[in-house]
């Protein structure tokens, strides 16, 4: 079965991540992949917002070592992309990081609900005890439709990250996840079908089939990735992926070139 491109992997200037983007390109060749995208953890305005990502002066040097990449692997398509915060007010932040490169794509992430908790981050797993799941799953939904609703982005990144410790809400998430996908229908923003959730706490794929299944009615289109943050994950469960979506009702995928859109069967 020829597997989809897998665009999102990271490199070790986000500081929690082994191996340089070439080791991620061969194993890509190994497994089989004939294109991947390397969408690290932008730089933030203040360089002391966290210490999760790139310094804002080693952009370059991020463009150099995927460059470096594909010029060592010629055989393989590969994207320079970036994963991107969504934070409400960073809007022109984004669009000037959008300026500075050539960039593919930028995959759209919400890993804060406010200035000081990324619900992600299991050194603030605390937080989630202090707080009401459902109350958090808004916040982060009410950002992630501002994030497709911005056209900042050509993919949301893991759409349903809450769920990543395993805590969810005894409500009903549909009309969260309603509003989220009418947003991306609207601007043409696909999201991702990232296999990173089945290695966490939550053993899913993000997103959950409720989920996904609400885009498929929706025309929302999908892409695939690893959310590699070593070498050997590059395309690790793609078989699942593809299979979840199939299952969903998709029979195409989708890549991006110079931030414009291409179909590809699935
Ligand atoms: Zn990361
Ligand atoms: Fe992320
Ligand atoms: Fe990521
Ligand atoms: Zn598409």
């Amino acid at each position: 079965m020829p597997m989809p491109a897998d665009m999102h992997m990271h490199t070790p200037l986000c500081r929690h991540a082994v191996g340089e983007p070439v080791d991620y390109a061969r194993r890509a060749v190994e497994i089989g992949l004939t294109e991947i995208g390397f969408s690290d953890h932008s730089p933030m305005p203040r360089d002391e917002f966290d210490n999760w990502r790139m310094f804002d002066r080693q952009l370059d040097e991020y463009v150099a070592k995927v460059q470096l990449a594909q010029k060592e692997f010629p055989q393989l398509t590969i994207r320079l992309a970036l994963e991107v915060d969504y934070l409400p007010g960073h809007e022109d932040w984004i669009r000037q990081l959008a300026a500075r490169h050539p960039w593919d794509y930028f995959i759209g992430s919400v890993h804060y609900v406010s200035d000081s908790w990324d619900i992600d981050n299991p050194a603030k797993l605390s937080e989630w005890k202090k707080r009401d799941a459902f109350e958090v799953w808004k916040i982060y939904f009410d950002r992630l439709t501002l994030a497709a609703a911005s056209g900042l982005f050509e993919i949301i990144g893991h759409a349903d990250l809450p769920k990543k410790f395993g805590i969810r809400p005894q409500q009903d998430c549909t009309p969260l996840y309603e509003k989220f996908l009418d947003a991306a229908a609207k601007t043409h923003c696909a999201i991702e079908l990232n296999t990173a959730g089945l290695r966490k706490d939550c053993k899913e794929i993000y997103p959950c089939r409720d989920l996904l299944e609400i885009a498929f009615q929706k025309g929302v289109h999908i892409t695939f990735g690893s959310d590699a943050h070593a070498p050997e994950e590059v395309g690790m469960d793609f078989e699942a992926a593809v299979e979840l979506a199939r299952s969903v009702g998709y029979t195409e995928t989708c890549r991006f070139n110079q931030r414009q859109h291409e179909s590809a069967w699935l």
